[in-house]
């Protein structure tokens, strides 16, 4: 798998992470940290952020998420050494990724670089429009999670603890979390991709809706 101009390095990283998350089922498989990378490096160049930095994080953005493979499959910091990634590069990589999770309804999640909030916008932008409805319902039935319970109201979380422990319906999901990251989107370029992918949740809801009540 390639995108142009990417150098050697990130090519071979790109191989190994499609090896080891090709089919991941919960949402998380290799096609997304594909369009997540693809994504990152369109926001880098059209931003003026480190491409090689951003395509890097991108990559391998999944590794310690705390849903997917406990312990994590890969040692970040290990990893990135074995790479010949510049010390000063992996640690600023090794940030990126401890800032791109989504933490919880009101919790911020600020970046400390444009190459996080890159990497960031790329993430949330995946998780939001046809795509982003794609997964919400993959990860709710991979989790045995209800499409929608009229009785059970969006919750939304007030810290990282809460987001994790929360039981939820998937279209909740669209409350307490996809329906808020357009105004979480960090560049200009991700708000501007983000507009049609935030509208077209509500779309979607609308008709959810609609169908629900038997309106039309
Ligand atoms: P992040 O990438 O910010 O860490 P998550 O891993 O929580 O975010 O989310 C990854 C994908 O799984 C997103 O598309 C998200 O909407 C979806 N997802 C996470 N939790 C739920 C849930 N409870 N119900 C439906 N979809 C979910």
């Amino acid at each position: 798998m390639k995108l142009q101009d990417s150098p050697a390095v990130v090519q071979e990283i790109a191989n190994e992470m499609k090896k080891l998350y090709y089919g991941e089922p919960s949402g998380h498989d290799w096609w997304h940290i594909f369009r997540v990378w693809k994504l990152a490096k369109h926001l880098a160049r059209e931003e003026g952020a480190d491409e090689t930095t951003v395509e890097i994080a991108a990559l391998l953005h999944e590794v310690h998420d705390h849903k997917i493979f406990q312990p994590p499959l890969v040692d970040l910091k290990k990893y990135l050494k074995q790479k010949n990634i510049h010390p000063e590069t992996s640690k600023k990589i090794q940030t990126i990724i401890s800032e791109i999770s989504f933490k919880g309804t009101s919790v911020e999640t600020p970046v400390s670089s444009l190459e996080s909030a890159c990497v960031q916008d790329a993430d949330r932008l995946d998780a939001m429009g046809a795509i982003g409805i794609a997964r919400a319902f993959t990860y709710g039935g991979y989790h045995r999670q209800l499409i929608f319970d009229p009785e059970i109201l969006p919750s939304p979380s007030q810290s990282f603890e809460e987001y994790k422990k929360s039981a939820t319906t998937t279209i909740n999901h669209f409350y307490e979390k996809l329906l808020t990251l357009y105004n979480r989107l960090q560049t200009s370029t991700g708000k501007l991709y983000g507009k049609k992918r935030h509208d077209i949740l509500i779309t979607y809801l609308d008709q959810f809706k609609k169908e629900w009540n038997l309106e039309s």
